[in-house]
Parts: C-alpha cells; structure tokens; sequence
C-alpha cells in the first residue's frame, strides 16, 4: 500500500522536518504517508478546528495521498502497550517499507515517547499468533527526521538535497498559521526565516542550496556510488 510512513507526533512536525523530502518523494512516484499520533492542541493561538484546517491545506500543498490522526493524548503522550497495538496495527495495514521517526534527543516528552512507540510498534507488527488485525509485516527500514526542540546539531547519517523542493516545503509549513505566525513577533529572522536558515546550512554541507537532514541507527546499504551529490 505505502512505500514509506512519516510518523509525527504533532500535526506540523512531518512538515518541519522533512517537508522537502515528502515533497521530493512524492514528485519520484513513491506513495508516502504521513500518520499524526495526536492533535496537537491545545496551544496559545490554535484550536482543533483551526489545526484541522491547517493540516488539511498542509496536506493539500504536498499533495499526501494519505494522512491519518491516530488520535492520542497531546502533551502526554506515552508509549503505552495500548498505543504500540494501535501503531503497530496500521503498520500491518498500511505496510510501508520504511519509516520515518523523530529524532531520538528531543528536549519535547511527546517527541521523545512517539520514537519509542514507534521502534516498538515496528517490532510488533511482525509478530504472529497475535489478536492485532492485519498479516504480520515488519518495515525493513527506520530513518529520523530532525524536528527538535533543543538547540541541538548533532550529525546526521546523511543530508538530502531539498533544492527543488524548498519552495513547497515552505508553503506547506506556512499552512500553520496558528502555530509560527499569528501572535509571533513580526521581527527579523522570522521563525520560517530561521527554518530557511538551517535547510541552507544543511544545504551548505552537501554542496547544495537547501538540504534535510536524516539519522539512522543502522548502516546504510547502497547498491552503487552513481547516485552520491
Ligand atoms: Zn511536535
């Protein structure tokens, strides 16, 4: 059904850090979806109306074919037993090759506990002899986005070039007025400036305009060298 899944535990996150490569992805025919664990309400200017709104438009500019809200609590979230079936058994259902989690150092508990529902439901779900729905599937791969409210940089396992892919990523995180415009400081840099900022960084590092940055756990197998900026 999907190649790929981008769990985000905010409505926003999959936006923030890997908006280009969504974008990109899509553009090269993959099916790639993105599965919210929770709202992401409340906060000081939105609502879960509002939200709904932002994230459908959000949506909309990246042309997702799939998007789900497995409804969990925001602000305390946990990786609870009960969550792990729910996760786990959309992986069963939706059976994408590869995941994309949240960074595993995160100074934000939801970000923190939605990585580790997510290694463990990616466990679960090849598990037989169980009561979940679904065939057993276990996604082959995990990758990490970097959406992380620590002023942290820690190197990534590999950066990809988001060049033609900034544009759009910056109009699908524009979506979410509530959250970087309304009652922020109109000042220079803006926040969307600063996220410009470091997608050029990491841009800079790859020899390219604008770069995402990706950690993994696990090595990297490549078939050939052809395909290295
Ligand atoms: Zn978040």
């Amino acid at each position: 059904m999907l190649d790929m899944l981008v769990i985000a535990p905010h409505p926003d996150d999959a936006e923030l850090g890997m908006g280009g490569a969504i974008a990109k992805f899509i553009a090269q025919g993959l099916k790639i979806g993105v599965l919210d664990l929770t709202s992401g309400e409340p906060t000081p200017f939105g609502s879960l109306e509002i939200r709904d709104r932002e994230t459908a438009q959000a949506t909309q500019v990246l042309q997702l074919p799939w998007r789900e809200n497995l409804g969990l609590p925001n602000r305390s979230l946990e990786a609870t037993l009960e969550a792990r079936r729910l996760l786990a058994s959309v992986f069963r259902r939706a059976r994408p090759r590869i995941l994309f989690a949240p960074y595993w150092v995160d100074a934000h508990p939801d970000h923190v506990a939605a990585t580790q529902m997510i290694e463990a439901a990616r466990f679960w779900s090849k598990l037989s002899k169980t009561d979940m729905p679904g065939e057993p599937f276990h996604p082959e791969r995990i990758y990490y986005y970097y959406c992380v409210h620590l002023r942290l940089v820690d190197p990534p396992s590999f950066v990809l070039d988001i060049s033609d892919q900034w544009e759009t990523k910056e109009r699908a995180i524009r979506c979410y007025q509530s959250q970087f415009v309304t009652g922020r400081p109109a000042d220079q840099p803006t926040v969307i400036d600063r996220l410009k900022e470091q997608a050029a960084y990491w841009g800079w590092s790859i020899g390219t305009r604008y770069g995402e940055p990706f950690a993994s756990r696990e090595p990297i197998g490549l078939s050939s060298l052809n395909d290295l900026l």
